[in-house]
């Protein structure tokens, strides 16, 4: 009998083989729509692509083919809709290829990468579909409602700033471009993450670790070494080395500007940014900058103070002066010194569980979010843990995942993704989002308890700002939903979610010790806000410093024909020295690791950060002059801004808002620098 059992058992299993299906192809029967990561393998992705792209083709071709006149509803909304099956597969590719890389993924993704930047060239410089969405564009839009012509505009400047307008022979290089730059940006992003897991296993700790790891390092050769290792990824002239690749980008992106009639690649990406020049961008972060480093060069005597006790009790040599390596250590000194402030006595308030429930609780009181842990829900990782959102009626916010500790296989930082983006389908459905929280937070103990530091903290509540943002969103089509504003404003709702992290209503319903359930002290809680000015002018100063860096990048016109290798060098030298850097500060990413501008889409953005601390943190002056917990606030906020995503030009939300243009005194006084 149990042979016979087995003997089906291995036909059956042999026909099922046979007969299996691409899970990317099929209609996902899962609870609310997760992808079923237990089902795909990795041959399922570059035919999934390759489909995806297929019928995305077919879609637009039907577009083009209709003979229909040209209306919002025959061109604009069926290409706003167009692509699902892409999004479904590309969603859950790009998500597992930076939290579960490995060789197989990133074989794919090399695959994939040149296919999908064709895909897109395609599309952007179709002619005849142009022809029909610049006939929208041109005709009367009054009758459009104030999202549609949000759309629209969106979708016609993607046309525009692809190059639809250009002739053949520019298009054609245009498409090589792309191209070649998609490829050599993936590699830069892999070069990175081999760099990242090499300094780990040279020092056991991940990069993210490593400035509470140069904060507790007594040992100074072994502080030199760590800060050496660090700031010479991707610039040690191995396998790794993205000198030369960063080169070949930079020369790419100056040409794609050129063709597109832009002076250098800064000023073409800013074209549709807040900010929408780089001399605006430049007297922005000038301001800052000069704020900052008087700021940090007053710390840094407070340092040096800390350093001659040192020399005083014979630890350090005489004549010993602050390095950039001794910045983290010193500076905790001088807080412990000052503020009495130990990341050891704090930890154990804020264990991975409880901060969850602190990020859920504040999105419960100025939302009106209910969050439930859902399992038995298919996930990428076990780490992964699942939460459906809802409101109080009953209706269904998304779906919200945290995969919050370090991997191998994980690339550094801690982001949002959307696995879906938020819509309404042709039939009236409103597809609600779902949405990834990553971090590389302080890793459980063998007893699976993670005890995050109060940065962890501030990051988790950052990711839960995007999330929401994502989640919240009440829009109709994709191109506008969710996180789908510009670079520059993004950073708004992530930023505007950290102020909530460390208010002491809400300490005292999360912040409780992991073993005794005591709740945080309030002169712990005191000393946290307190110290949360502190050391802000280094802090301020390496953020502005990469900000200023990455823009001198962009606004170059040419890269020297004979450049080498020292070209990056002497340019960030001469960079730094003009910026007005003091010695002992580098910018918080050099370039040849410089992930967001080279590989994550922040070219000529990053100063986004800063731009949106501005606009969010003078949001929350008006949550501070009416009470942080204001109910009526809150869903004027949510209502303004996290429902609307780039449904309305955002300075136009900013003012109805605060009835106001922005202003940027609370955010000098959030860093301490008035
Ligand atoms: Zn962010």
């Amino acid at each position: 009998m149990k042979k016979i059992v087995l003997f089906f058992a291995a036909i059956m299993a042999f026909v099922s083989c046979a007969e299996r299906t691409n899970p990317f192809l099929t209609e996902w029967k899962t609870p609310y729509g997760i992808p079923p990561f237990d089902q795909i393998r990795y041959a399922d992705y570059v035919p999934a692509v390759k489909a995806g792209i297929e019928a995305q083709q077919a879609e637009i071709d039907a577009i083009v083919a209709s003979q229909e006149a040209p209306s919002f509803e025959s061109v604009i909304a069926p290409f706003d809709r167009s692509g699902c099956l892409l999004a479904k597969v590309t969603g859950v590719l790009y998500n597992v290829s930076e939290t579960e890389n490995c060789p197989e993924m990133e074989a794919i993704i090399e695959e994939v990468t040149p296919l999908l930047s064709a895909h897109e060239d395609g599309i952007y410089m179709n002619g005849e579909l142009y022809k029909k969405v610049a006939a929208v564009y041109e005709a009367d839009q009054s009758a459009l409602t104030r999202e549609q012509q949000m759309v629209l505009k969106k979708i016609y400047e993607a046309f525009v700033r692809n190059g639809v307008g250009l002739d053949e022979a520019a298009q054609t290089e245009l498409k090589q471009i792309n191209a070649d730059m998609a490829v050599k940006i993936n590699k830069i992003g892999n070069n990175i993450l081999a760099e990242s897991n090499a300094f780990k296993q040279e020092f056991g700790i991940s990069v993210s670790a490593y400035p509470v790891a140069m904060t507790e390092t007594a040992d100074r050769a072994l502080r030199e070494k760590m800060f050496k290792a660090y700031s010479m990824r991707g610039h040690n002239g191995n396998d790794n080395d993205n000198r030369a690749l960063i080169l070949d980008v930079m020369r790419l992106r100056i040409r794609k500007a050129q063709i597109m009639g832009f002076d250098n690649p800064a000023d073409y990406i800013l074209e549709n940014k807040m900010a929408h020049d780089h001399q605006t961008v430049d007297a922005f972060l000038a301001d800052i900058m000069k704020a900052a480093v008087a700021k940090a060069k007053a710390e840094v005597v407070d340092m040096q103070a800390v350093m001659d006790e040192d020399i005083k009790a014979g630890v350090l040599p005489a004549g010993s002066k602050i390095q950039p390596w001794d910045w983290w250590y010193y500076a905790e000194r001088v807080r412990k010194a000052k503020y009495d402030l130990d990341e050891n006595l704090t930890k154990p308030f804020f264990e991975a569980g409880n901060v969850k429930k602190g990020l859920f609780q504040a999105a419960k009181t100025l939302y009106g979010v209910n969050v439930e842990k859902i399992d038995d829900v298919p996930v990428y990782n076990p780490a992964v843990e699942t939460y459906k959102l809802t409101y109080d009626d009953g209706s269904l916010i998304g779906i919200f995942t945290t995969d919050y500790f370090p991997r191998d296989s994980k690339r550094g930082g801690a982001w949002m993704n959307n696995v879906r983006e938020q819509y309404v389908d042709e039939a009236g459905n409103d597809i609600r989002p779902i949405i990834v929280n990553v971090g590389n937070f302080s890793a459980p103990d063998e007893n699976g308890v993670a005890l995050l530091s109060v940065d962890n903290v501030e990051t988790a509540f950052h990711e839960f700002g995007h999330a929401l943002h994502g989640l919240l969103t009440r829009c109709h089509y994709k191109t506008v939903s969710g996180t789908n504003v510009a670079r520059d404003f993004v950073e708004v709702f992530s930023q505007f979610n950290e102020n909530f992290a460390f208010q002491p209503e809400l300490l005292a319903q999360y912040a409780k010790h992991y073993q005794t359930g005591e709740v945080i002290p309030a002169d712990l809680v005191a000393k946290i806000n307190a110290a949360s000015k502190f050391n802000q002018g280094f802090m301020t100063t390496e953020l502005c410093a990469a900000s200023i860096l990455d823009m001198k990048w962009h606004e170059l016109t040419e890269i020297p024909a004979d450049a080498d290798s020292s070209f990056i060098d002497a340019f960030e030298a001469k960079a730094c020295q003009e910026m007005g850097l003091i010695d002992e500060i580098i910018p918080r990413y050099r370039t040849t690791y410089f992930n967001h501008i080279f590989s994550s889409g922040y070219s000529a953005g990053y100063y986004g950060y800063l731009w949106a601390e501005v606009l969010d943190k003078d949001a929350f002056s008006k949550f501070e002059d009416h009470g942080v917990w204001d109910v009526d606030l809150a869903r004027q906020f949510k209502e303004t801004f996290l429902e609307k995503g780039g449904s309305e030009e955002p300075m136009i939300l900013f003012k109805s808002f605060m009835g106001r243009e922005p202003e940027t005194d609370a955010f000098l006084r959030g860093r301490g620098l008035i």
